[in-house]
């Protein structure tokens, strides 16, 4: 296996989709600090916006690099997770403070690159992908309650995929005073590409048709608008959310 270092590039992009009024999504990145972020609101009033975009800033904001010459402190799952509990407690302590905003909360799909190391992470249903030798596979699980019939044996994925119930989240960012996020640690190949998406997309296009999308050699941020594009031809239901991230030597 190649030691050379590995650099990152990314892109993003986000439609409020066919249906919705709003996007209740958010997303941010920040290549220097190799930190990138997907949420998906929900709420009343305008919860789901703020409850996503709290997550966004929050993270972001903890998870910047500290001075050169200082290493980061803890672990990188010990970081993220710390993260994460704060950008909770952000979502929470205002829903408490703010009768509208009850209730208010988000999901959570991130990434954090470190050289050939990444950490995956994430509350709800937002998910992560890899690309690696144009085989796509799914890297997070989704915490909801169809999905949780599927790993008990109780429904199979098709059942799960037409469910009523398909949307019910089984954890969520900001909805209680704790949460507790999966991690994931990898290590990266040269030419790996990771999607970061909302379910807008993922419930709109089928596994198969996201891996031939994201096989074609194109620039990132054309990849972005071609997933958007078919999730909105495909329906366009819900917010459509998508970060791509590529290592290269
Ligand atoms: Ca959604």
């Amino acid at each position: 296996m190649s030691t050379a270092l590995l650099h990152y590039t990314a892109a993003a992009a986000t439609d409020r989709g066919r249906k919705r009024p709003s996007n209740e999504d958010a997303f941010g990145f920040s290549i220097e600090s190799g930190v990138f972020l997907v949420c998906d609101g929900m709420g009343g009033a305008a919860g789901g916006e703020i409850a996503s975009s709290l997550a966004v800033d929050e993270m972001l904001r903890l998870l910047d690099p500290l001075p050169a010459d200082e290493k980061r402190p803890a672990t990188m799952p010990d970081m993220a997770e710390e993260a994460i509990a704060a950008a909770n407690e952000a979502i929470y302590s205002r829903s408490q403070r703010n009768y509208k905003l009850s209730g208010m909360g988000t999901t959570l799909v991130g990434l954090i690159v470190e050289e050939r190391c990444v950490w995956v992470f994430n509350v709800g249903d937002s998910r992560c992908y890899r690309l690696r030798n144009q085989n796509l596979e799914q890297i997070t699980l989704d915490h909801s309650l169809v999905e949780e019939q599927v790993r008990l044996g109780r429904m199979s994925r098709s059942e799960a995929q037409r469910s009523p119930i398909r949307n019910v989240i089984t954890r969520a960012l900001g909805t209680q005073s704790r949460v507790t996020p999966d991690i994931f640690e990898l290590e990266v190949e040269t030419g790996d590409l990771f999607l970061l998406c909302s379910d807008g997309l993922t419930r709109e296009l089928p596994d198969s048709s996201i891996q031939l999308l994201l096989c074609a050699e194109l620039p990132l941020d054309q990849l972005c608008m071609r997933l958007v594009e078919a999730a909105k031809k495909a329906g366009g239901h819900d917010n459509i959310t998508c970060i791509l991230v590529r290592a290269s030597e």
